[in-house]
């Protein structure tokens, strides 16, 4: 993909370079975990667990839990442990002590880690926090599994520029993006019709325009399949996560966007279908469990043991598909609308959203309260001027701070 040539879609992933490397040295694959204490780096972590032989850690990150950080980078011998926040700097280095682990902490430790020489970077810090360190480590050339969907969101034309100008490779980690990865099997952009997602429709999908007024963190924090963090958690029971979906594949695979769809699937067993001009689907099937994905993009190309449930379709019964209801959830069709208007618009969305998000978590502010804000930020970005075109990395993070400052002003009148 790394290419993202508009001829071929999975076939642009360039030779298999470095996993060639690591497999012909016969060494154990280098792995850095980013968000190494989170949903996605504990699964990651389960896996190498799992696998002791394949996989040597060398550095794992978090933000603000040192505790979990010290006991996830003594279990895994990793070289180097960073917390982000760098007031827990003390208890990390007391708890690390006399391990040998390396401790540092702040932002330019994270894309330190992020550049230690590595085979595969895992990025899965939640949000646009994850932007520097997730280049960081394309710029050294270094394998991306990419879990950080907001990276794409915010940042999608600059990150996809480095990403072929490094001549490095990015591999979906995301769940419907690796079941489109992989169901695109090296076809030509040309014979696609269409990518469609799917969504579970999240914890609410039954619920009226009224219920959902009065949708509490906790009832939005139970998600019927998937155990994830609290910021994707809450994104998909307002489907703005699909809308944040469907941007990160316009940039992964480049279909065009009037070429991506979603569709809601209550049993989150089929992630991802992809249509053919010879009237082909192609589906991907997984039971809801991100080790499976995640180990898509561990051993690529080639396949690893995960202990995923295996699917039994008898007991399922049947696998239902219902058309996305934009009404009820109206972040989808902000999402879409900010796609489509390209430039900055993405990552004033992003922002926007994580200031909704972190709000509602707050109750500072209702469920419904969540895409009000968020479009009212995109309108009032439009008006201001602060959506043009996203011409450096610079531009993205100084966007997204003034995205942030109008959604906090914005959630004024919440209150
Ligand atoms: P999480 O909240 O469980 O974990 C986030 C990790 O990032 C933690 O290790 C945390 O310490 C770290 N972190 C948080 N803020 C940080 C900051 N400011 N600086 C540095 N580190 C920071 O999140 P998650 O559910 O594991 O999701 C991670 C990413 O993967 C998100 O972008 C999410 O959208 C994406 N994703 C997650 C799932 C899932 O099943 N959890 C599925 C698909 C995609
Ligand atoms: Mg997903």
């Amino acid at each position: 993909m790394t290419a993202l040539s508009t001829q071929t879609l999975q076939s642009a992933v360039p030779e298999h370079r470095l996993d060639a490397v690591a497999r012909a040295a016969g060494r154990p694959c280098r792995l850095t975990v980013l968000g190494a204490t989170g949903s996605i780096g504990t699964s990651t972590l389960d896996l190498v667990a799992r696998n002791p032989e394949a996989f040597d850690v060398v550095a794992v990150t978090a933000h603000s839990n040192p505790a979990a950080l010290a006991d996830v980078a003594r279990r895994h011998r990793a070289k180097i442990a960073v917390i982000g926040d760098e007031a827990h700097l003390p208890a990390l280095r007391e708890a690390l002590g006399g391990s040998g682990i390396r401790v540092a902490a702040g932002d330019a430790a994270l894309i330190e880690a992020a550049s230690e020489p590595a085979d595969c970077v895992m990025a899965a810090i939640v949000g646009a926090a994850g932007l520097r360190p997730t280049l960081a480590a394309v710029r050294q050339g270094t394998r991306v599994a990419l879990a950080n969907k907001e990276c794409l969101v915010s940042a999608g034309d600059v990150f996809t520029s480095e990403v072929a100008r490094c001549k490095t490779e990015l591999l979906p980690v995301d769940s419907e993006h690796s079941a489109a990865f992989q169901a695109l099997s090296g076809a030509k952009a040309s014979s696609i019709e269409k990518i469609t997602l799917t969504a579970s429709g999240g914890p609410f999908r039954t619920w009226s325009a009224e219920q959902l007024k009065s949708a509490t963190p906790e009832q939005a924090l139970k998600h019927p399949n998937w155990s994830m963090g609290a910021k994707v958690t809450i994104d998909s029971a307002t489907l703005m996560n699909k809308g944040l979906e469907l941007i990160e594949a316009f940039h992964l695979f480049p279909v065009g966007v009037d070429a991506l769809d979603c569709l809601v699937h209550p049993q989150s067993i089929v992630h991802c279908l992809v249509s053919y001009t010879d009237g082909s689907v192609l589906a991907q099937l997984a039971p809801p469990d991100m080790r499976t994905p995640i180990a898509v993009a561990l051993a690529w190309p080639e396949r690893m043991v995960a202990p995923t449930e295996r699917l039994n379709l008898a007991a399922l019964g049947q696998l239902t598909f219902e058309a996305a209801d934009e009404t009820r959830f109206p972040s989808l069709a902000i999402a879409k609308a900010a796609m489509r208007r390209g430039e900055t618009a993405p990552a004033v969305l992003n922002a926007a959203n994580e200031v909704a998000v972190q709000a509602f978590l707050a109750r500072k502010i209702g469920f419904a309260d969540i895409p009000s804000l968020v479009a009212e930020t995109i309108e009032l970005a439009e008006k201001s001027g602060l959506i043009a075109p996203a011409g450096t990395l610079e531009t993205i993070l100084a966007t997204d701070g003034a995205a942030r400052r109008l959604a906090e002003q914005g959630m004024q009148r919440y209150l």
